[in-house]
């Protein structure tokens, strides 16, 4: 099972170590895969195209507390809202919409992934945005392969934010992780419905509810803000809380991803088959990923597709694989459809180029309940590309790239 996160051990030096939302894992930093350093005085004989990288795995676990996921904790998360890292200057303008319905896009899940090389990226979290629209998403697959990237009109988003060990938002203390962490201030006012961006338009009618777009204002307003507009003044102080809950209920549910080293999963598989611990049963897993494999054509997706399904078979359950190094490779399901490494534009700060960093599985889907309907969201695997610099700039919340591989190639339209 995956394990249990930050409980047992809270100094600096832990919070230190790279590795997705862990604080108590591998003192050992020679061992850390992150590191983009290590290749350079790699002391392994192997060739580094035929090395695999250690790879740590992203599991789906219910959050152990209320507070779990709260942004001072530093928590890597699936679904609800977003815990942003800098509370203050959130990513604005078209950058939070969908580039095709211009709609706001939805947040997915976001990774916390400190880099120890440098003192900015003590804290470093990266977030995924998709849009729920499957139209879209069939657009953006025509959009990824645009030159320059930002030219293109994507429905899938990511952004990269990152903070020193000293900054304003939180503690230089390590989080203690028993309810009575605090961050430093509130961070600007939230949308009241997603709970996801800066609301930056106020309801004209009572000057309390915020939201982040017109279309959310009116969808707050059918589902009843209508009713309790006008009753509301006398609550004002609520609409600046942090912590209000949204009150869309279409965002996805939330979970904490918790991680685990692949290389834990290095055993015989039929060893592993009665995990009572795992969310869904192997069983239940294995039709939900079969069932994709249907709709491919031509022998060398179903070539890829075996070994892909081959690789995540040693732990079915999970959602994410991350290695940030700029010589690791995703794991790409299909074989058509994947982009070269001219394909995946250098960063749009720095101008180095972008390295593969993690890559979220089709099993999430089945987690968020997804249906399988031909209109619902639907992927093979979403890859996000990141500066391999993990560079400074100016914005807090710098776009990254992601390549998304639906989950089959017949379904792309002309
Ligand atoms: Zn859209
Ligand atoms: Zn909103
Ligand atoms: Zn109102
Ligand atoms: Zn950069």
């Amino acid at each position: 099972m995956p394990m249990e996160i930050g409980e047992n051990d809270d100094s600096v030096e832990m919070l230190k170590n790279i590795h997705i939302s862990t604080y108590d894992e591998d003192r050992d930093n020679d061992a850390d895969p992150e590191e983009v350093e290590d290749l350079m005085n790699d002391d392994d004989d192997e060739d580094d195209d035929e090395v695999h990288k250690p790879v740590t795995l992203g599991f789906l676990e219910n959050p152990k507390n209320k507070w779990s996921l709260l942004r001072q904790l530093f928590p890597s998360k699936a679904g609800g809202v977003p815990a942003w890292l800098d509370p203050n200057n959130l990513p604005s303008g078209r950058s939070r919409l969908c580039d095709i319905c211009e709609q706001p896009l939805q947040f997915l899940l976001q990774v916390y992934a400190p880099t120890s090389d440098r003192e900015s990226t003590f804290h470093r979290t990266l977030y995924l945005f998709t849009c729920p629209s499957m139209s879209c998403l069939l657009r953006d697959q025509h959009e990824q392969w645009k030159r320059p990237a930002v030219n293109a009109s994507r429905s899938v988003k990511v952004f990269r934010c990152q903070l020193p060990h000293d900054n304003p938002f939180y503690s230089s203390e390590p989080p203690r992780h028993d309810g009575s962490d605090k961050p430093l201030g509130s961070g600007v006012p939230l949308c009241n419905w997603c709970g996801t961006w800066k609301g930056d338009k106020l309801c004209s009618s009572c000057r309390e509810a915020r939201y982040c777009s017109e279309k959310h204002q009116a969808m707050h307003w059918r589902s009843g803000h209508k009713a309790t507009c006008q009753n509301s003044s006398g609550n004002a102080g609520n609409s600046s809380a942090e912590d209000q809950r949204p009150a869309s209920r279409s965002l996805w549910p939330e979970h904490e991803i918790v991680n685990e080293d692949e290389a834990e999963y290095d055993v015989d598989v039929s060893a592993d088959l009665d995990n009572t611990n795992c969310l869904v049963s192997r069983n239940q897993m294995d039709d939900s990923i079969n069932s994709l494999v249907d709709s491919f054509q031509g022998d060398s997706d179903r070539r890829s597709w075996g070994n892909f399904q081959e690789c995540i078979a040693r732990a079915p359950e999970q959602v994410l694989r991350y290695c940030r190094n700029v010589s690791s490779r995703p794991l790409w399901p299909i074989s058509s459809g994947q982009p070269s490494t001219a394909d995946i534009p250098n960063c749009s700060y720095c101008g180095k180029p972008r390295c593969f960093e993690f890559q979220v599985l089709p099993q999430l889907l089945y987690f968020f309940g997804v249906k399988n309907d031909a209109d619902s969201l639907d992927w093979a695997t979403i890859v996000v590309y990141s500066c391999e610099a993990s560079c400074d700039g100016a914005a807090s919340y710098k776009e990254e790239f992601a390549w998304v591989q639906v989950s089959s190639p017949s379904q792309v339209v002309p």
